[in-house]
């Protein structure tokens, strides 16, 4: 990234080595190995920058390419080192000189190029109505990603966990309906309009005037953890274009916790005034929602929350969707422990490094299957996949739902759309 004379790499100079971190992290919680450690990886990503270590050097790819870049190390290190800046620093150092895996360009062809991508996601959303990659869901490589898209499908068992109770009577909504701009993204557009939907929804009875707005494009979190910082920065810049830059301040809502992680980094990544203008205008979708969401009608359900990574450690985002969750009466929040670690999806990292990301995966069925909600709920639409699939791969028929998509149901359940 632009931020620092060194690309990102002095974000990384405050480490002392204490190792508070070692815990907190996923790769090491599953292989006990100190390269696969926040504190490991600082050192050869401080070897790498000293050039001590070359960018081709083996070792120093394979520990870097098994971080998930969660940043769960971010929030409990002491000293503030600033992990995330210096791991796609060292990447893009790398991708410089090894360049990307081509299973890596080829998803990020497939999944983010404006032409390509749409056609795509139509095959991906036909061959999800056909109901066949349910059927297929399971281990295996195959077989996963056929569960990650049946995961994708907008829920038909809205009318669960309904109740006959009445819905609180909402109080002093604003007068005036403040506006703001919806961001749609790649993955999100493509095969979870339906969450589009609701946040439209439920931001309009919640006062908002949504407005869209064209041009916009892929955010290039994908690129930026695969080290392809410059061209994050291109799809960055065409983003700050489109949602202009003389438009005032109308926040502009985000409901994939990634791309809103990135687009909140924008005023870094690319840097001058116009991309730090954007990024303040950046709002998770719940952060909009939460001072006092509208009241739903009550929905008798048992949901374990799982926060995305990048909505809780990289955004510092954590009461907002329990805020939502304490709007719909009845609703019930089963703790699960470990909720707050990786699910091991990251992007691309599913598909490029399976066996840790199911590695990753497994304490966290474990706990789930242990816990037995009736929805599994999160906000980001690499954990919504992953989490389905794996729900599904382990045996259990537990769906997987935006938070909106409650609250749309309760909205609904409310009669709030009449
Ligand atoms: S990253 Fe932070 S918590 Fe981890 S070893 Fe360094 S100083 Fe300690
Ligand atoms: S980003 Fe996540 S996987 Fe990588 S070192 Fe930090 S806690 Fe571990």
């Amino acid at each position: 990234m632009t931020g620092g004379i060194r690309g990102g790499f002095e974000g990384l100079d405050a480490c002392v080595h204490c190792g508070f971190c070692l815990q907190a992290c996923p790769t090491f919680l599953a292989t006990g190995d100190e390269s696969d450690s926040p504190r490991g990886r600082i050192e050869l990503m401080r070897a790498l920058e000293r050039g001590e270590l070359e960018a081709t050097d083996p070792a120093l790819a394979y520990h870097l390419d098994r971080c998930l870049g969660c940043r769960g190390c971010e929030p409990v290190c002491p000293s503030g080192v600033r992990y995330g800046q210096g791991l796609e620093a060292a990447r893009s150092r790398i991708a410089s000189v090894r360049g990307v895996p081509l299973l890596t360009r080829v998803a990020l062809w497939a999944l983010t190029s404006p032409g390509v991508s749409g056609v795509v996601y139509w095959f991906a959303r036909v061959l999800r109505a056909t109901g066949i990659p349910r059927l297929f869901a399971g281990w295996g490589r195959f077989r996963f990603a056929m569960g990650m898209l049946a995961a994708t499908k907008p829920s038909d068992r809205r009318t669960v966990g309904r109740s006959d109770r009445k819905a609180p009577s909402p109080s002093g909504r604003p007068t005036v309906r403040p506006s703001v701009l919806l961001f749609r993204g790649c993955v999100q557009q493509g095969l979870f309009s339906h969450v589009h939907d609701a946040t439209a929804r439920t931001l309009g009875v919640n006062g908002y005037q949504i407005r869209e707005v064209t041009g916009q494009g892929c955010c290039g979190a994908l690129h930026a953890h695969a080290g392809l910082l410059d061209e994050a920065r291109a799809l960055a810049r065409t983003n700050i274009a489109a949602f202009g830059d003389g438009d005032g301040d109308e926040p502009i809502a985000v409901n994939s916790a990634g791309c809103g992680a990135l687009m909140k980094e924008y005023g870094h990544l690319v840097g001058g005034a116009a991309s730090e203008r954007f990024a303040a205008r950046v709002r998770d979708v719940t952060e909009l929602l939460a001072p006092s969401p509208v009241p739903g009608a009550p929905l008798d359900l048992h949901v374990a929350y799982d926060p995305p990574c990048h909505l809780l450690h990289a955004q510092g985002i954590a009461d907002p969707p329990l805020k939502l969750f304490a709007a719909i009466p009845l609703l019930e929040l089963v703790q699960v422990p470990g909720a707050a670690e990786c699910c091991g999806s990251a992007g691309l990292f599913t598909l490029v490094e399976p066996e840790m990301s199911r590695a990753v995966l497994a304490p966290k069925l474990a706990r789930l299957r242990e816990a037995a909600p009736q929805v599994v709920a999160t906000g980001n639409p690499g954990c919504l996949m992953q989490l389905g699939a794996g729900l599904a791969a382990a045996g259990l028929q537990t769906p997987v739902r935006h938070p909106v998509e409650l609250l749309d149901d309760a909205y609904r359940a409310a009669g709030r759309y009449e």
